[in-house]
């Protein structure tokens, strides 16, 4: 069939209510709680038959004929919505699949709150699922319709990541809520070494960009054990529940958990969470953590927002920090600490074999008060490098 005669005919079995939104839960990886859903449209034809996108939506794709299908599954999400709290049932967030077509609608947020407005949906009840596929033909368009969705309170989620097409330069670019991680990063069910080291990397930039991730097609338990130690925070697959009717999804939302049993953190977790909860745990005892190389005069300093004492680069030269840091001292405290963090001094120190060196200053905080802070320099060496590092932690005493 030419893609017009499809359109014509998905059109026709919207008219008669045969498009059916299925919906398939996602759980949070951890406890195993229902934490989200998407829905996902089939045909389901009058002897009972059910067609699969698989087998009409990419001719529907070929125009901006599909927008008018993907509007018609938001509306039947949005009824769902309405119904479950109707209901008085748990509601959880439900994900919609949006084209590609449009990033270039007019006035799409508009259409979409209006929509969720008509049934009464609070926005953070929706999500609309986009592929990057937008961004490479039409990039200013998709950051912008980014931008204006969520600025209308829907979150956005970035589907199949790492399909093929992904670039750094675009979630560098993009400021999502969700990435979706494509179900063929997982091919190798986990067991592969560079499979992992992939994986492990893409989870940590998601979430030092500050984005939820969903792991998507999880089949098996391999997987899944993996997926909990990458600190992957939602589970959408096979593994715990297909895409399925309403009225099965109403169920799953009555009891809310899934058959798979909530996992003990500790034992699952791997380095890299177990690193993530050790610098929040240091964090919160020292707001300001300084690495400084003082045999190339570098630093690099991660601060949590707490530290009192802002409005310096993240990274540079050790001993314009010192300058800096001098400038924000109580006069009477200045020469001390100008004089204790100069590198000369420093390395002095580690020579004589000290493990480190530790002083209480009052320092001026951007709101113009002075409180005592305590800054201790550990000196550390990295194994493979003769450089001298001093590890800095910083804590307000008042
Ligand atoms: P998608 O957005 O990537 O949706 C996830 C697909 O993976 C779904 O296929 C789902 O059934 C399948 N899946 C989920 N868990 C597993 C698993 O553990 N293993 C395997 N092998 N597959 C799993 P589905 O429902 O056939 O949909 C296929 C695609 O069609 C969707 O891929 C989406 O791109 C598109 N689609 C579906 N509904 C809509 C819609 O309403 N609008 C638009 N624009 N596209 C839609
Ligand atoms: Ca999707
Ligand atoms: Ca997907």
């Amino acid at each position: 069939m030419a893609h017009s005669e499809i359109a014509e005919a998905v059109q026709a079995a919207m008219e008669m209510g045969e498009i059916k939104a299925y919906y398939q839960p996602k759980y949070d990886a951890i406890t195993s709680k229902l934490s989200g859903a998407e829905a996902l449209c089939r045909w389901i034809r009058k002897d009972g038959t059910c067609v699969m996108p698989g087998s009409f939506l990419p001719q529907l794709e070929e125009s901006s004929a599909i927008c008018a299908l993907d509007w018609y599954i938001l509306e039947e999400t949005c009824k769902y919505l309405k119904k479950l709290k109707e209901e008085g049932i748990h509601r959880v967030p439900i994900s919609v699949n949006f084209s590609r077509w449009h990033v270039f609608e007019k006035e799409f947020d508009l259409h979409l709150s209006k929509l969720a407005d008509q049934y009464g949906v609070p926005h953070k009840y929706i999500e609309a699922e986009i592929t990057e596929t937008a961004y490479v033909n039409a990039p200013a368009e998709m950051i912008e319709w980014i931008n204006r969705v969520r600025a209308a309170g829907f979150s956005v989620a970035i589907d199949d990541f790492g399909s093929g097409l992904s670039s750094l330069a675009f979630i560098t670019n993009v400021k999502a809520d969700v990435l979706k991680i494509d179900k063929s990063l997982l091919d190798k069910n986990c067991e592969d070494e560079k499979e992992r080291i992939v994986l492990e990397s893409i989870f940590d930039i998601s979430h030092r960009l500050k984005m939820t991730t969903v792991a998507e097609g999880v089949e098996t338990k391999e997987q899944l054990g993996f997926l909990r130690t990458c600190d992957c925070r939602m589970i959408q697959g096979y593994l715990f529940a297909k895409p399925m009717a309403e009225a099965d999804f109403l169920e799953i939302c009555k009891k809310g958990q899934s058959d798979e049993d909530a996992a003990d953190i500790l034992l699952t977790q791997a380095s890299a969470s177990a690193s993530s909860l050790l610098l929040e745990a240091v964090f919160m005892r020292y707001p300001l953590v300084i690495f400084a190389n003082l045999s190339r005069n570098s630093f690099y300093m991660m601060a949590y927002e707490s530290f009192s004492t802002t409005s310096c680069p993240s990274a540079g030269v050790f001993s314009e920090l010192i300058e800096h840091g001098t400038a924000t001292m109580h006069p009477e405290d200045m020469q001390l600490f100008h004089d204790t963090f100069q590198i000369d001094h420093l390395l002095d120190l580690y020579e004589k074999g000290e493990k480190f060196v530790k002083v209480v200053t009052r320092q001026k905080g951007d709101d113009g008060i002075y409180r005592r802070v305590e800054t201790t320099d550990y000196f550390v060496q990295n194994p493979s490098s003769p450089d001298v590092l001093v590890v800095t932690f910083c804590q307000t005493l008042d």
